[in-house]
């Protein structure tokens, strides 16, 4: 008597979220239900970070009593999908580090890697903010903005793994300098890296070094040294999401990211300008929201891609 194959499916896996300042490792099962989470600072170093993985990986499954066999991981880009190799992390100083492979071997067991936005837009259609969705577009307000798009309940890669990199769409012809090099990108004027350059800029250091919330509510408050560029970097940033919007017809936005956490202030507007710019072919203003899965949307994700497979071709190592 054959045995049933539903028993054969895997039903936990661990997911790994490795950012640039802090990394996060939870238990998810197949419902994405997250069991277990802890997380550290992320080391500076490739094999001291991928033995500080294996760690906490051992021990939640120790914890919970349970036996793991595949991880998801998500990392920031650019990434080597096919090789699992992270080509540049800038702000970990990484360098053609072949973390798929490393964390496979600490392991013992396959993993699946993903860049980090596309993780968090995989984990936001599965049970996230997206799961009634056709075509998901997530973007991700942080330090930079990064994007990620999930159509039919795959996550679309591009030819080599850089599509949808929503921050580095160049709105404004010979503008401001980016990190990436290029001039003029959305990512020059809205992130929390091109906020605080701004904010350096305009109002300089008398006030000391505003946070962003407090950029935000000088923003709200009409400030003179602030208003006039904040606004426009919200244009700027409007007319990317809706650039990528016409392009992949999503029916659901959804933005994460810390500079949500002061969405009471810019969301509204944001939405409206939104709207607009896609006309009638994009999602209505409630097609366009807030994450569901927050900070977790990354362990979710990447759980999530190793147990459903929702990559767009094998990208594993064992
Ligand atoms: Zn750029």
């Amino acid at each position: 008597v054959g045995r049933d194959p539903r028993e054969e499916a895997p039903t936990l896996a661990w997911g790994i979220d490795l950012g640039g300042t802090d990394c996060k490792v939870g238990i998810v099962d197949s419902s994405g239900r997250v069991r277990a989470q802890t997380g550290f600072p992320t080391p500076r170093e490739p094999a001291a970070a991928v033995a500080a993985i294996e760690r906490a990986c051992r021990r939640l499954a120790a914890e919970a009593g349970v036996r793991i066999d595949r991880a998801g991981m998500g990392a920031p880009g650019p990434l080597d999908l096919d090789r699992g190799v992270v080509i540049q992390a800038p702000n970990l100083g990484w360098r053609g580090v072949p973390l798929r492979d490393m964390v496979a071997a600490a392991l013992g067991c396959p993993v699946v890697l993903d860049n980090d936005a596309n993780a968090a837009a995989y984990g936001e259609a599965w049970v996230g903010a997206g799961r009634d969705a056709t075509v998901l577009l997530l973007a991700t307000l942080g330090t930079g903005v990064g994007g990620g798009v999930v159509a039919g309940g795959r996550v679309f890669h591009g030819a080599r793994g850089l599509a949808v990199e929503l921050g580095h769409q160049v709105i404004v012809p010979e503008g401001r300098l980016c990190s990436c090099g290029k001039r003029g990108c959305l990512e020059a004027y809205f992130s929390g890296h091109a906020l605080d350059e701004q904010a350096l800029e305009t109002i300089g250091t008398r006030d000391g070094r505003p946070t962003h919330k407090e950029l935000f509510e000088r923003y709200a408050a009409g400030d003179p040294l602030v208003a006039p560029w904040m606004e426009q970097a919200l244009d700027i940033l409007a007319r990317g999401v809706a650039a990528a919007g016409v392009l992949f017809d999503p029916d659901r936005i959804v933005f994460t990211g810390g500079l949500t956490r002061s969405w009471d202030v810019f969301g509204a507007g944001l939405v409206d300008a939104i709207v607009r710019r896609m006309g009638p072919a994009g999602p209505q203003a409630q097609g366009i929201v807030l994450t569901e899965l927050g900070g977790d949307a990354g362990i979710i994700g990447t759980a999530g891609l190793a147990l459903l497979d929702g990559g767009s071709r094998p990208r594993e190592s064992s």
